[in-house]
């Protein structure tokens, strides 16, 4: 399977910030085993979608429906025309601050595939969590929660990132990081069948050039979803670097 590796530039970028994604493009472009996008601010898509052609454009979230009285939102349909080509739904800080369920994570991923572009279903569970013993159940809770039944790897990608882990600098150990790909693995096998093996399954938090290798090695990751070093080419390429080796 093509490793897939994701940015998500979060709250982060203005116009002027465009060459910073035009040198992560030009610096991806050396790798072309690997799948690569920035998750950008809904504002840079149309500038970055049309220029940029070695690397994705994605947006960070989507409304679960076509158009309406949503004030603020953006829908699938919006982020495609501007000239996404996927999106992030359920990330832990939306799941978090705006209160959404595995329901409307399911909706906006439905939203993502009506409107013709790839989604990023996140999945993860609290530091509170994984010290009552309980990450592996509330992680499969959520991902039964929120995929659709029509969920091919075509389309559609799953990125564990333990909530703990993201921005913070600490990641799981790779045995940890192993069970839960595994057992997300024969969750999305039992589910669609043979189907679920070509689902990717990505890792989030703290991935950095100093720790994808190791992270990108471990059977079941099947890329990586990064947010701080993503930013700059100079973080983000040794981390693509690293799936192209993995
Ligand atoms: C994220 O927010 O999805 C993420 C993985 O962030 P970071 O890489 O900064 O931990």
């Amino acid at each position: 399977m093509r490793k897939l590796i994701a940015g998500n530039w979060k709250m982060n970028g203005l116009l002027a910030e465009l060459e910073d994604v035009a040198a992560i493009s030009e610096a991806v472009a050396a790798h072309p085993s690997v799948d690569t996008a920035l998750c950008i601010p809904a504002t840079l898509i149309r500038p970055a979608a049309g220029r940029f052609a070695d690397m994705a454009i994605g947006g960070q979230d989507c409304h679960m429906a076509v158009s309406g009285a949503h004030t603020g939102c953006v829908s699938a349909e919006m982020l495609a025309d501007a000239g996404a080509k996927l999106t992030i739904v359920g990330h832990s800080e939306r799941r978090a601050a705006q209160g959404e369920s595995d329901a409307d994570i399911r909706g906006k991923a439905l939203a993502a595939r009506r409107a013709g572009i790839a989604a990023i279903v996140c999945v993860g569970e609290t530091e509170a969590e994984r010290d009552a013993g309980q990450a592996e159940a509330v992680v499969l809770h959520q991902l039964t929660g929120s995929l659709t039944d029509d969920a091919t790897g075509d389309w559609l990608s799953v990125a564990y990132e333990p909530v703990w882990a993201i921005g913070t600098g600490r990641i799981p150990s790779v045995e940890d990081v192993a069970a839960m790909h595994a057992a997300i693995r024969a969750a999305l096998v039992a589910r669609f069948g043979a189907g679920g093996a070509d689902i990717r399954i990505l890792y989030g938090g703290s991935m950095n050039g100093e720790n994808a290798a190791s992270l990108l090695a471990i059977p079941n990751v099947d890329g990586g979803l990064i947010g701080g070093a993503s930013l700059k080419a100079e973080k983000f390429l040794p981390i693509v670097a690293a799936a192209a080796s993995a």
